[in-house]
């Protein structure tokens, strides 16, 4: 009996040493930003070095004025690589990325002293969810809410407008008009009563005119909820290095 047990012990410490081998063979940990396998540890957990100094943080820019009665911020320029994932993210069915994104997006909440109750994404209409099958700026929440432990709110905030993508090329005036009371609020929503009083942080993939992140936040504190704007990427106020004023004075 000992021996057949001694053999039991055996047997399951060689199983999870197969196991964790076959894992370390199999499972090759890339980097979401150039896609090559990069050997553990990371420095951040999807992203490679190289790429994580390439990439545009805005740092202490990350507040942006935007002439809005609530506070915005942004964690990167929207420049290389950053169209090229949020568009991959947005179309191309890449979510991981919003995982790769996620822990950044915390580090401008946890540096900006951003203290709030819960986490509500940007809706898209309930047409443009359909036809992409998922909503990127909730998939940044998600994360965003699994980095932070706060909780995400996704049945309170409606878009009742459909913008078709030939007008989100109006103007940033037309733009403005036509999202005016784009959004909604649910009143019997559960999160209601918990939220009222309270700040919320009203998340979106890009920021470009604000006219998104201003009329959803306009619906919000229409409720009595207090909120704050987090895009992952934005080029307002964008910072021109010494070389580009250089570039600019010769
Ligand atoms: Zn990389």
């Amino acid at each position: 009996m000992r021996d057949r047990r001694s053999h039991l012990v055996r047997s399951d410490s060689l199983r999870s040493l197969i196991r964790e081998h076959f894992i370390d063979f199999y499972y090759q940990p890339y980097c979401a930003v150039c896609g090559q396998t990069v050997q553990p540890p990371l420095p951040s957990p999807a992203v490679c070095l190289d790429c994580l100094s390439s990439l545009p943080f805005r740092m202490d820019r990350e507040r942006i004025g935007w002439g809005e009665p609530w506070p915005l911020f942004a964690t990167f320029y929207y420049r290389d690589p950053l169209p090229r994932l949020i568009v991959s993210l947005k179309f191309a069915g890449r979510t991981d990325l919003a995982e790769a994104l996620a822990p950044f997006l915390y580090r401008t909440v946890k540096r900006c002293h951003i203290d709030v109750d819960a986490l509500i994404p940007v809706p898209l209409h309930r047409k443009r969810f359909v036809e992409r099958g998922y909503n990127q700026a909730a998939l940044l929440a998600e994360m965003l809410g699994a980095e932070s432990g706060l909780p995400v709110v996704d049945r309170l905030l409606y878009r009742k407008v459909h913008t078709s993508r030939q007008s989100e090329s109006r103007t940033a005036e037309e733009r403005r008009r036509h999202l005016a009371d784009a959004f909604q609020v649910d009143p019997r929503a559960p999160a209601m009563n918990h939220l009222r009083g309270r700040h919320v942080l009203l998340i979106d993939d890009v920021l470009t005119t604000g006219a998104t992140l201003a009329a959803a936040a306009k619906a919000l504190a229409g409720a009595g909820i207090g909120v704050i704007c987090l895009a992952a990427a934005s080029d307002k106020e964008k910072y021109l290095g010494y070389e580009e004023v250089l570039a600019d004075w010769t």
